[in-house]
């Protein structure tokens, strides 16, 4: 028996294969509710896939889901490689979910996310193909830079143990899949299954899988900010305020106050990233990036 029920739908001709992924964490369910109406307009007949082929998975974690929590043993978007003896929840789902990430050429998985703020979504590398499919998703912000961002900062964040950071659109890339997360709205969000519905249908346009889902499909990336700088808390440190993920902030606004009350302020006019408000000391607490002059990709 499944855990994770995998439906496919292949097109008369060759083409891509596209995994859209639901739910990876329980709680986060705007992705579930799109893919759900969009098997419905493929079954009905609005939606006809010409070629290749479009996998969904519209809960990847149905014991989380029906918890309303973001993961039963631990976070499925972590450690995402075949495990031989599997006895955890997210182990188990895992090893169903490998053989799919392995097989696919792109990967759209769907989030929301805890704070407030706008669509956002992840992009490994600027002006590569990747970049220029995550622009045709939707209006989203793209983020990136990570890795830079992280060198700069001086801290050793990256895991010790690669599988560790090692999710859905790692492991895809793993196999030579071109992989996105697309975060749709704070998980409340009544718009982020809309985001997530309009994501899909840009993502089966811009394959070529259909031969045409119509206008308005295609809002392009409203900007592409780069992490810039990593923000670890200290014992003690505090927001001066809510903060709202992609908020822009000015030089020298506080954002925070650090372990010895000392004010924590950012190096010049930008955004505001992934506030974490219930971090722990000594981990990763927020991040402060600025958007790129286009946000449009450039290949060479
Ligand atoms: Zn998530």
């Amino acid at each position: 028996m499944s855990l994770i029920d995998p439906v496919t739908y292949t097109g008369a001709e060759p083409g891509k294969r596209l995994l859209v992924l639901g739910a990876v964490h329980g709680n986060e369910k705007c992705g579930t509710f799109a893919i759900q109406r969009i098997i419905r307009e493929i079954e009905s007949g609005d939606i006809k896939i010409a070629r290749g082929s479009v996998t969904f998975v519209p809960i990847c974690n149905k014991a989380a889901f029906d918890a309303d929590v973001r993961y039963i043993d631990r976070n499925l978007n972590r450690f995402l490689v075949p495990h031989s003896n599997p006895t955890l929840n997210e182990e188990k789902i895992g090893n169903e979910l490998c053989p799919l990430l392995e097989q696919c050429d792109v990967l759209l998985d769907l989030h929301s996310y805890t704070v407030g703020g706008d669509p956002f979504v992840f992009i490994g590398a600027p002006d590569t193909e990747e970049h220029i499919f995550a622009n045709c998703l939707g209006g989203a912000a793209g983020i990136t830079g990570w890795a830079k961002a992280y060198a700069a900062s001086g801290r050793e964040s990256v895991p010790t143990d690669p599988d560790e950071s090692t999710g859905t659109t790692e492991y895809a890339r793993r196999f030579g899949a071109m992989g996105v997360t697309l975060e749709c709205g704070q998980h409340r969000d009544e718009n982020a299954p809309a985001v997530a519905y309009q994501a899909i249908r840009n993502a089966l346009n811009y394959l070529g899988l259909c031969d045409d889902l119509g206008a308005g499909a295609s809002p392009l990336m409203s900007r592409l900010i780069e992490v810039k700088r990593v923000f670890f808390r200290g014992q003690g440190g505090d927001f001066t305020k809510g903060w709202k993920h992609l908020e822009p902030v000015k030089k020298g606004e506080v954002i925070a106050t650090d372990e010895h009350h000392e004010p924590l302020s950012v190096p010049d006019d930008g955004y505001l990233i992934l506030p974490h408000r219930d971090t722990h000391a000594g981990t990763e607490w927020f991040y402060w990036g600025q958007a790129r002059v286009s946000a449009r990709p450039k290949i060479a």
